[in-house]
């Protein structure tokens, strides 16, 4: 290298520093949303909600403050979420009819376009890993099952019993489940339980990146796959938007949620609240579903938008304001 091209190069990175460091970081979470009322809500479980809330946007948001990509910042809190048991993820996951567990789980980062995703596992301790590793490890964007799991442990990651994911709060609603219907159903009827998790994430490179986690839907057929680790449905970013989504997955799909939230405003110039309320509040309850989004642009504006009566949810905006909701502000 030339001495002036050297000088040219530090010159270059000292004006990129500042812009760098002073360049908008954001991330929002959700928990899931449902049909949970705040009578059923006792405070003890309300407070250990929110502290897993927080310590998931902790985990990802320093990462996001130490300049680490917006993938890192969603798998990291996409993570501490699934570890938890509050959650319908990894540890705490609803049953299938037959009564096991069968997790899906995606990732998308959205200015290379790179996706991962994961269906129907049922050993993988942290099935939002395994999608990291369909992404970064392998040509594929899905893989599913038993070749999932055979994936998982040619790379070493954590495998355990199926009991593993067993909680007795999913026990129980999976039975009051089976009451009600004796055939499997993937759909909610009157009750449909919190806690699908998901992460959209803004790095300082202006970067977005998307997760999202989930054990299903209660007393689903076995085989049954969600909207979560469907590309465009449950799980999308671009260069300009970034989205999760939680809700009665068959009309995720059929809606291809989280991608026309995101096309609308890529192609239609629409703010990013006015693209989710018009998918969120007008055409899934106009074709019968239900369930929620969070979304995030480049400038780090987020909505967090669910017809439910609540979303566990929790952000911090470019600003360093944070917080954490579960039914609608009063
Ligand atoms: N969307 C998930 C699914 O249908 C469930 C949920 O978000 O509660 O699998």
């Amino acid at each position: 290298m030339t001495r002036s091209a050297a000088l040219l190069g530090t010159l270059l990175l000292a004006l990129a520093a500042p812009v760098a460091a002073s360049a908008p970081i954001a991330l929002v979470l959700h928990g899931g949303a449902g049909t949970l009322t705040p009578e059923a809500l006792s405070p003890e479980k309300e407070a250990a909600l929110r502290a897993d809330l927080e310590r998931a946007l902790e985990a990802g948001h320093a990462l996001l403050r130490e300049g680490r990509p917006a993938r890192e910042a969603v798998i990291a809190a996409v993570t501490v979420l699934e570890d938890s048991p509050h959650f319908n993820a990894g540890k705490g996951a609803v049953f299938t009819f037959d009564g096991g567990h069968e997790l899906d789980a995606a990732v998308m980062e959205g200015h290379t376009r790179r996706a991962g995703a994961v269906a129907a596992v049922r050993r993988v301790r942290n099935p939002i890993r395994l999608a990291e590793a369909v992404m970064l490890h392998s040509p594929h964007v899905m893989l599913s099952g038993e070749g999932a799991e055979q994936f998982a442990a040619s790379l070493g990651l954590a495998l355990v019993e199926p009991d593993w994911f067993d909680t007795e709060l999913r026990r129980q609603q999976w039975q009051k489940a089976r009451s009600v219907s004796a055939a499997p159903r993937a759909a909610p009827g009157a009750e449909r339980y919190f806690g699908t998790v998901g992460a959209v994430a803004l790095d300082r490179e202006g970067h977005l990146a998307a997760a999202t986690s989930t054990g299903g839907m209660t007393n689903k057929r076995w085989g049954r796959i969600g909207d979560t680790p469907i590309i465009g449905a449950g799980t999308f970013a671009d260069e300009a938007c970034a989205v999760s989504a939680t809700g009665w997955g068959e009309f995720f799909i059929r809606l291809n949620v989280a991608a026309d939230i995101c096309a609308r405003v890529r192609y239609r110039g629409d703010r990013l609240v006015d693209a989710a309320e018009e998918v969120v509040l007008r055409r899934v309850p106009e074709l019968g579903g239900d369930g929620g989004v969070i979304a995030l642009d480049r400038e780090g504006r987020m909505t967090m938008t669910f017809n439910t009566p609540g979303m566990y949810r929790a952000w911090v905006r470019p600003d360093g304001t944070r917080g954490t909701a579960i039914f609608r502000d009063p």
